[in-house]
């Protein structure tokens, strides 16, 4: 089963959720998708064994062969070709790397080189499998990246994608790869706006979702009528404790702490393994 860890903002506790789940199932993998601020490993603390550099393709023009006709600046429909009369501008930023471009040049004037977009971690921490995405600074090819991360889903195992946070194109990339999909809150103003975004979201794609409620009792219970009211599965409430606090601040996913922690999140991922029927 795959299980996507999302919330409508950050720092609602998503990745505190997709640790603590990971590291309390057994035949688990995480794979942090969040990959402009990738942080999962500052509570795994997975050895790092293997790097792989991620690159994409962007076109190169031959100006031997071209001849400024333009079909290939009219074609690609994000703008990152411009042809002038005595040469073709690409613009890496912009290239969602289609191909088309190259299918339509009737001179055969385009080629592909590779440019570096980022790379893809791996380690393991004990027995928990761990991948994460870095994009390079500046870079905004994030979905790219992300479906070189997706090719890493080892579906014999229970994976657990900790989302980016946000409502983006790569939230719903990251859901729409899962089977079921948590979505983190807190019990606050903000929390119930954002969780509502995540909701229309999520319910959009189709996937089945629960929501936890993190630091519970900081706000009010409006998250919890407006659970109630729509019918939304609250999975969990973690309260607003001194003891998780403290952990969290050194670092610690508080379920290797707390046996009992540990059981709950073992008992609600089972829950959500007989609901998807996995
Ligand atoms: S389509 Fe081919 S020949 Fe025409 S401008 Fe583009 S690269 Fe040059
Ligand atoms: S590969 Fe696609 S996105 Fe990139 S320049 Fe060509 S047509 Fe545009």
């Amino acid at each position: 089963m795959i299980v996507s860890i999302a919330s409508g903002k950050g720092g609602t506790g998503k990745t505190t959720v997709a640790t603590n789940l990971a590291l309390s199932i057994e035949n688990a993998q995480l794979i942090d998708f969040d990959v402009e601020e990738p942080n999962a490993n500052v509570f795994l603390k997975a050895k790092i064994e293997e790097v792989e550099e991620v690159a994409v393709d962007i076109p190169e023009i031959d100006e031997e062969k071209c001849d400024h006709c333009g079909e290939c600046s009219k074609f690609c429909r994000y703008n990152a070709l411009a042809v002038l009369p005595s040469k073709v501008l690409v613009f890496p930023g912009l290239c969602h790397s289609c191909g088309g471009c190259k299918l339509v040049c009737p001179r055969d004037a385009i080629s592909w080189k590779k440019i570096g977009i980022g790379k893809i971690e791996h380690g393991m921490a004990g027995e928990l499998d761990f991948y994460h995405g870095i994009l390079n600074i500046g870079e905004i090819k994030t979905i790219q990246l992300l479906k070189a991360l997706k090719k890493k889903i080892d579906r014999r195992k229970e994976v657990i994608l900790d989302s980016p946070p946000g409502t983006s194109c790569p939230v719903i990339e990251t859901i729409s790869s899962s089977d079921y999909c948590i979505l983190v809150t807190e019990p606050t103003p903000f929390g119930l706006h954002d969780l509502k975004l995540a909701v229309d979201v999520v319910r959009t794609i189709g996937v089945p979702f629960g929501v936890i409620i993190n630091r519970d009792g900081v706000g009010n219970e409006k998250v919890e009528e407006y659970c109630h009211n729509e019918n939304i599965p609250i999975l969990m409430k973690i309260p607003h404790s001194r003891e998780i606090a403290h952990l969290y601040s050194e670092g610690i996913a508080f379920a290797t702490e707390m046996d009992e922690w540990r059981n709950k999140f073992k008992e609600m991922f089972r829950r959500i393994k007989e609901e998807v029927g996995k």
